[in-house]
């Protein structure tokens, strides 16, 4: 056996074990919430980690990941094509107008939608590859009118998602929020529920609330999270970026 294969042996055994552990944390949280088992979807965010990670969680039957660059996503998405339509990608970065496009060719779903421009683009971006792509809208949860991290107002989510549920190719699924570090995560995870709730009664279908992260998971969950999002819980320590 080659050093090279072994090494591989390693990875999947490591990250088998970080997918047991945050299994086990998620059917915790749902417990602790009342919640039915199963109830929370996980996304294994996957950025700066190779492709032959992603392929690795394909094989221990992940079938949702999230990438926050387009270039590096479209690469690892093309890398892996082999497994479609069994790997479903999820965009949870800022997208820049003028790669609506590219990510549009590669995402079966955006979560960071947070204005009209970029949503037209990608709906442009969609017609044109012929696909339909699902999206969230990110919602800002930093309390007062700190700007910055991206994301919609609360109070502007009725209106954005009138708009973008109009446009083609694009289907409206729910909302996405990050809480605000350091901050309260259950008064941060609590308005992103309220959000969606109140967006759930003008958008039917538009459902899903994805909130929660490696360290905050169980705040999430507890505050009706469908979706959450982990990276170093599973895949270890991100290489430090920019
Ligand atoms: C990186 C990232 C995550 C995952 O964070 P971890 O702390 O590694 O679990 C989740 N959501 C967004 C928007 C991210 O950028």
């Amino acid at each position: 056996m080659s050093g090279d294969s072994s090494a591989g042996v390693d990875r999947a055994a490591e990250i088998a074990a970080g997918l047991s552990e945050v299994r086990t944390r998620i059917d915790r949280a749902c417990a602790a919430a009342d919640r039915p088992a199963g109830s929370v979807q996980l996304i294994v965010v996957t950025k700066t980690f190779p492709a032959s990670d992603v392929r690795i969680l394909h094989d221990l039957g992940c079938s949702e990941v999230a990438e926050n660059k387009d270039q590096e996503a479209r690469a690892k998405a093309a890398e892996l094509a082999d497994t479609a339509p069994a790997l479903r990608w999820h965009m949870i970065g800022q997208v820049q107008r003028n790669k609506a496009r590219s990510v549009a060719a590669w995402a079966d779903v955006v979560e960071s939608v947070d204005r009209l421009p970029l949503a037209e683009a990608l709906s442009a971006g969609a017609v044109a590859a012929n696909r339909s792509i699902e999206i969230l809208l990110q919602v800002s949860l930093d309390p007062g009118e700190a700007a910055g991290r991206g994301g919609v107002r609360p109070a502007d989510v009725p209106d954005l998602a009138a708009r973008v549920a109009a446009l083609p190719g694009l289907a409206l699924r729910g909302v996405m929020g990050v809480a605000p570090f350091p901050g309260d995560p259950d008064a941060a995870f609590g308005l992103l529920e309220s959000v969606g709730r109140r967006l759930e009664t003008v958008a039917p279908g538009a459902d899903r609330i994805s909130a929660g992260m490696s360290g905050d998971l169980e705040h999430a969950i507890r505050h009706g999270a469908t979706h959450v999002r982990i990276g170093g819980a599973i895949l270890g320590k991100r290489a430090a970026v920019g």
